[in-house]
């Protein structure tokens, strides 16, 4: 029998009070197996209620004042500060994240929380704008506001299963617009633990919900025409297929990637070279390759190649493996041994084309060991697709402009880091580079959780970070005023 160390079935959150449906399931620890927790499933009946109440509410949360947004927002992140010790284990029970990087997504989840509560407090304050630049408009004023688009249908993926699911609700929260939140099946757990933390707010009842909705019931909900705006994070093939079947939805997609760090001939000294190595072994395996930024290739300029190649091996191979709840772990399990096959499958194919593995290559259940690889062949799969797994490759290239296009040589954009000291440079990657952040000085996998961000190409559609996704989920409404 598996063990369960949280013997309760998690209620989810129907119109902000605590609900069981008539189904549940299990989820289990991705690292040894054990039960984590039971999560009842909504009937449809239940998520009808949620979306009704979500739908009515509309006007009146819109209405609510910013004080009492903001202090609901204030109050779960300081309830997440207060309990961080027990989420993030939590986190890394259900993900398999390593217990630091589970602290570091709950203090992530405070951030956002206290973002939207500034925000809340100085959104949509009012833009006016004289008419009277032209003689038509002499005695009138423009007053422009943001209005809720309607109530937002959230969906999170399950690699940062708190913090993206706070990046939905909290700016919703915000902007006073309703939302109905499904986190994902294999990490439902952060997700309705934020139930929790605003069940104690002074938000109106029906404002928010937070429903493991199984997938095979997710079209219903994309498809209910009281759910006008989706905010979607997770697959390309997920995404894509639902803004393709509500095409005259506003969907915001944050998607894959398979993000480059570039180092430059100018960061070439043995300490530059070091820390390069550091950051991309650190970041490449860092929740065992699974955020959309990870490092997945890096393109190395020809004259600090062979100085940079050994470093990055040594560092990938100091990666420290093994139980997520050590705290001295780096690289956990990836969310299940299907993740692990598939990687080990793509690796494969790269071998066989030529690549050669100089670090890992091996994969144990659901682990898959750091890998670097060397050689891979243009074509093959890891080459072009995201592996969202703890590998990389490593390409030599010969000047700036062969690695900017390297780094373009892809269906993805998310973001790009660029190890350079020239400012010149610096400006030349961003207008360069085609993605939705470049990060200089570092690899591409840092960020700030109010910067905008999102991806260009088939990374994605739209932008997040608090404001931003406030600004996503409403829309402006212009008021002329006349005989001034
Ligand atoms: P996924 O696409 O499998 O699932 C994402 C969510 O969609 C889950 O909640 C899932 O239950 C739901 N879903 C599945 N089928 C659905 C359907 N038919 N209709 C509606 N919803 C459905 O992704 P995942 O495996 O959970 O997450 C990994 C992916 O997320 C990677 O590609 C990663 O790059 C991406 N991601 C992107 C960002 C970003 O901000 N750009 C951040 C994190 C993860």
């Amino acid at each position: 029998m598996p063990q369960k160390d949280r013997a309760a079935t998690h209620a989810f959150w129907l119109a902000g009070r605590q609900a069981t449906g008539e189904a549940s399931f299990d989820v289990t620890s991705p690292w040894d197996g054990r039960v984590v927790g039971t999560v009842s499933v909504p009937t449809e009946a239940q998520v009808e209620e949620a979306v009704a109440a979500a739908y009515a509410v509309r006007d009146a949360f819109a209405a609510t004042p910013a004080h009492v947004r903001a202090a609901a927002l204030d109050h779960v992140g300081r309830q997440l500060v207060e309990r961080t010790e027990d989420i993030a284990r939590l986190i890394s029970a259900e993900n398999g994240k390593p217990i630091k990087w589970a602290r570091g997504e709950v203090g992530r989840a405070v951030s956002v929380f206290r973002f939207a509560a500034e925000e809340a407090r100085r959104f949509n304050g009012g833009e006016s704008q004289r008419l009277d630049t032209d003689a038509g408009g002499q005695g009138r004023l423009a007053l422009t506001r943001r209005f809720p688009k309607g109530v937002v249908l959230g969906i999170a993926p399950f690699n940062f299963p708190l913090n993206l699911c706070a990046h939905k609700i909290a700016p919703a929260i915000a902007a006073g617009v309703p939302i109905v939140l499904k986190p994902a099946p294999a990490t439902p757990l952060s997700g309705l633990l934020i139930g929790e933390l605003l069940a104690g707010t002074e938000l109106p009842a029906g404002s928010w919900s937070i429903l493991p909705v199984p997938n095979d019931r997710m079209p219903a909900l994309v498809q209910d025409e009281r759910l006008p705006v989706i905010s979607f994070t997770g697959s390309e093939k997920v995404g894509y297929a639902i803004m393709d079947s509500v095409p005259r939805k506003h969907c915001t997609l944050e998607l894959g990637g398979n993000g480059a760090a570039v180092v430059l001939a100018d960061w070439a000294s043995d300490e530059d070279l070091d820390r390069a190595a550091q950051r991309i072994a650190a970041f490449s395996n860092y929740q065992g390759g699974q955020s959309c930024i990870s490092v997945q290739r890096v393109i190395a300029d020809t004259s600090v190649y062979d100085r940079l190649l050994p470093r990055i091996v040594a560092a990938v191979e100091a990666q420290v493996t093994g139980d997520p709840a050590d705290d001295a772990t780096d690289v956990g399990p990836l969310v299940s041994q299907d993740a692990a096959e598939r990687v080990e499958a793509w690796v494969q194919e790269a071998v066989e084309a030529g690549a050669t593995v100089l670090a890992g290559g091996k994969r144990d259940g659901a682990s898959y060991a750091p890998t670097v690889l060397a050689d891979v062949p243009a074509g093959v799969t890891i080459a072009r697709e995201e592996v969202f797994g703890p590998v990389l490759t490593v390409t030599k290239v010969d000047g700036e402009a062969a690695a900017f296009a390297a780094v373009n040589d892809s269906k993805y954009g998310l973001q790009a880091g660029v190890f350079t000291r020239d400012l010149q440079a610096a400006f030349r990657a961003h207008r360069a580079l085609e993605v939705g952040g470049v990060v200089i000085g570092d690899v591409p996998s840092y960020r700030a959780d109010q910067m905008p961000y999102g991806g260009a190409k088939q990374s994605g559609v739209g932008r997040e970070g608090v404001k931003f996704a406030m600004d996503d989920y409403t829309y402006e409404r212009v008021m002329v005023l006349t005989g001034l």
